[in-house]
Parts: structure tokens; C-alpha cells; sequence
């Protein structure tokens, strides 16, 4: 079993309030940061520690936080991206309905760190009941003396906000949330300049991930050696996945970075296998914007090497033979899933979240899903295989965010990897339609 160090408390009868939090050893990293160390300290130990962005990208926190512009006078801010909304990613929700106070606390450090005395939680508006949560927490923890003037006598200020998001997948995406915050349609802007120059309101922000907020208290705590010594290489720390599917024990694990993708998935302290003993078709890595992987190449590399649950080994053999970590969004498929159907099931998903600003995305990813459903339904022709390739051509690298390479990659990849399967909806159309029926008729029962 590996360690906890997020998620240690998150079965303690009520860690949800402050009382009981603190009595688990809550906020002691406030007391630490803001009494012993200096901001500069707190972005040192974060750099140590070699955390990585968890939202998906696995940028190095610390050096993100470096890039930070310190004009005199002017505010800088830190935004806290709780817009999780990529299918299959649900880790952020757990940790934020669970302990709610660990965000709290890890914004308050990080703010610090940055010189930010405003900042806020832009959380997915569809978890509205958590918002709740996190407001009723930044109330115990203002009435404990952590938020507001003066934190613990230190002369640091910090007040802290949630805004609720519009629904939008798109305003994960940090430019789209800034847009968003300030009042406006969510959608992305052209970089440069980065947030880290002109953020929020124009002035120097920046934007962090649930999971990458809370894992500052830790190592804030035992210091970012100390967190550098769990995982391997580049991939430090722990990691929480979100893991969905035909799995027997589906769920949010914490996971040592490094551990093999084969005890992840067959394990007794992780998912336990394919549900009803069958076998593995797929699995989606990182989210629903990563390609997918076919069996072959879920626990082992092109190589022959056991795939491990880190950012490299995840990538290993680019896109040809590998996939990304991503937000740790981990999908699997057993033998009797479509994997036709589902590429279009994801292909849907981002023809509705297209902002619409460019038009590879806004055209692309609306053509590549009816494409998609003309193949899943039995209409479709051989050419159609060879149009979507065309058409992801065309979408990727061209798009002012990457919502485009979002959509483009899982498509290739499903191509790539089960071409045959696409043919058969073609060859088969009758079977095709029939197949559809059916789903239909289960879904209207
Ligand atoms: Fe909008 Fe898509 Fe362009 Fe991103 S890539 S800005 S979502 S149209």
C-alpha cells in the first residue's frame, strides 16, 4: 500500500471542520511558513521537492511560481483551478468535499510564497454543493485567525474568494478561467504575454491546481527533499488518479509516484483488475484528452519494459507507443467495449466544449464527430478514416489552446491503434446499426 500523505485523514469522521482538522496536525505549515520562513523559502522548498502541475500538463510548480513578475505596487494574484471537468478526472472533487481545509491551508502557504494578499478557488460550477463546503471552511479558518489581517501576528494579509465557474470545460484552461473570473465569456487568450506578466485583471497571477495547492502543505511540513525522495526521476511525490471503467474497485487512489501500471490496475491495494474476469482492451491513461493505449501497451512499453505511473514512462515511445499522465483521469475498457464508440463519445465532448474562437478547432472537431457518429452508426465509408486523420492533421499545433490537440490526440490514436475496429463499423454496417439498436433500446429502458 503506499503512502498517504494527501489523503491520510480523508476517513477521520469530520476532517471537514477545522476543529477536527487541526487536531490531525492541520495548518501547521502556516504556522511554519509564516513564523520561520520567508516567501522566498516556501518557493525554494517547492522547487526541491520537484512537484509538477497535477492538472494535466506536469509543468515544475516551483518554477512556474519563479517566473512570477514582481512590479512595485502592483497585486499579484493566485488562482486556485478547480474547473475539473475532463472526463474520467474526479480527484480534485474527492479532495475538495473530504478536506477541504488541506486546499485551504495550501492556498494560504502558497499565497505567501507568492505575495499574493487576494486569492481565489475558480471552482467547476457543476460542484456547486462544494462550494459550500470550501465556503463554510474559509469562514473556520478566517474565525481561527488564518485568512484576513495579520495572519498569526505575521503583518501578512490574505483574503480568499470562490467563483463559481459557468459550466464550461474550457475555462480550465488558465487564460479562459482569468477571462472568466473577471466577468467575461470563458474563452482562452493568445500567449504571450503569460498570466505570470498579465494575469488577472492584468497583473501578475498565477494558476494552480487543486492537488498541486495541497501538496504544498506537505512538503512545507517535511521539506521538498524530503517529498523529492518518494517517486522517480522527474516524477516526485505522490499522485492522485481518478480511476473509472471496467475496473472491480474503481475509485481515487493515492499512488507513490513509480509504482507499475500493472499493480495499479491487478493490485489488491489499488483496482483489483478487470471487472467480471475479463480481459483488458484499453485504457486512457490521463484523462480523456490522452491517447488511448491498446492492452499491449498498458503495462509494458514498446520495449518490454513494465510501464510505470510517471510522466516518463507513461510517454515512453511518444505518441507512436505511448501516452501522457495527464490529469491522472486512468479509463479502462475491457474486450467487449467500442472503442469506435467511444472516440466518438470523447470526439462529442469537444465539439461542444469548442470556445469557437479558431476555426481548426470550432470546424475540426465538429466534423471529426459526425464523421465519427456516421462510422459508429453504420453510414459511414473507408474513406472516413482517412478524413479524420486528415482533419487532425489540420487541428493540431493550430489552435490558440490546446482544447484542439485535446481532441485531435485521442481520435489519432484510436486510428492508430484499432484501425481495424473502425473498418468493421464499415464492413459490418448492418451489424453496426444493429449494435446501436440495441444500445438504444437498453438506454430508453
Ligand atoms: Fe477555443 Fe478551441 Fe481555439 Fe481553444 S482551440 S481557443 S477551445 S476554438
Amino acid at each position: 500500500m503506499g503512502r498517504r500523505i494527501l489523503l491520510e485523514n480523508d476517513h477521520v469522521p469530520g476532517i471537514e471542520t477545522i476543529d477536527v482538522y487541526r487536531k490531525h496536525g492541520g495548518y501547521r505549515s502556516v504556522e511554519k511558513a509564516l513564523k520561520k520562513m520567508s516567501p522566498e523559502q516556501v518557493v525554494e522548498e517547492v522547487q526541491k521537492s520537484g512537484l509538477r502541475g497535477r492538472g494535466g500538463a506536469g509543468f515544475p510548480t516551483g518554477m512556474k511560481w519563479s517566473f512570477l513578475a514582481k512590479p512595485e505596487g502592483v497585486p499579484r494574484y493566485l488562482l486556485c483551478n478547480a474547473d475539473e471537468s475532463e472526463p474520467g478526472t474526479f480527484k480534485d472533487r474527492y479532495l475538495m468535499e473530504k478536506i477541504p481545509h488541506l486546499l485551504i491551508e495550501g492556498m494560504i502557504v502558497s499565497s505567501y510564497a507568492l505575495g499574493a494578499n487576494q486569492s481565489y478557488i475558480y471552482i467547476r460550477g457543476e460542484y456547486m454543493w462544494i462550494l459550500d463546503i470550501l465556503e463554510k471552511a474559509i469562514a473556520e479558518a478566517k474565525a481561527a485567525g488564518f485568512l484576513g489581517k495579520n495572519i498569526l501576528g505575521s503583518g501578512y494579509d490574505l483574503e480568499l474568494g470562490v467563483a463559481p465557474g459557468g459550466g464550461a470545460y474550457i475555462c480550465g484552461e488558465e487564460t479562459a478561467l482569468i477571462e472568466s473570473l473577471e466577468g467575461k465569456r470563458g474563452n482562452p487568450r493568445m500567449k504571450p504575454p503569460f498570466p505570470a506578466v498579465k494575469g488577472l485583471w492584468g497583473c501578475p497571477t498565477v494558476v494552480n491546481n487543486v492537488e498541486s495547492i495541497a501538496a504544498v502543505v506537505p512538503i512545507v511540513n517535511d521539506g521538498g527533499e524530503e517529498y523529492a525522495k518518494i517517486g522517480i526521476g522527474k516524477s516526485t511525490g505522490t499522485k492522485l488518479i481518478s480511476a473509472s471503467g471496467n475496473l472491480v474497485r474503481p475509485g481515487v487512489y493515492e499512488i507513490d509516484m513509480g509504482i507499475s501500471v500493472e499493480e495499479f490496475i491487478y493490485g489488491d491495494d489499488y483496482c483489483r483488475g478487470i471487472a467480471y474476469n475479463k480481459k483488458m482492451k484499453a485504457c486512457v491513461p490521463g484523462g480523456s484528452s490522452v491517447p488511448i493505449l491498446p492492452a499491449h501497451l498498458v503495462t509494458k512499453t514498446a520495449a518490454g519494459e513494465d510501464r510505470l505511473m510517471t510522466y516518463e514512462s507513461l510517454a515512453d515511445g511518444g505518441f507512436a507507443s505511448g501516452s501522457m499522465l495527464g490529469s491522472g483521469g486512468f479509463i479502462v475498457f475491457d474486450e467487449d467495449q467500442c472503442i469506435v464508440r467511444n472516440t466518438w463519445n470523447f470526439a462529442r465532448f469537444y465539439a461542444h466544449e469548442s470556445c469557437g474562437q479558431c476555426s481548426p478547432c470550432r470546424e475540426g472537431t465538429g466534423w471529426m464527430e459526425k464523421v465519427l457518429y456516421r462510422l459508429e452508426h453504420g453510414t459511414g465509408n473507408l474513406h472516413d478514416i482517412d478524413l479524420l486523420a486528415e482533419i487532425n492533421k489540420k487541428i493540431e499545433g493550430n489552435t490558440i489552446c490546446p482544447l484542439g490537440d485535446a481532441a485531435a490526440w485521442p481520435v489519432a490514436a484510436a486510428i492508430r491503434h484499432f484501425r481495424e475496429e473502425f473498418e468493421w463499423h464499415v464492413t459490418n454496417r448492418e451489424e453496426a446499426q444493429r449494435k446501436n439498436y440495441g444500445l438504444l433500446k437498453e438506454s430508453v429502458a
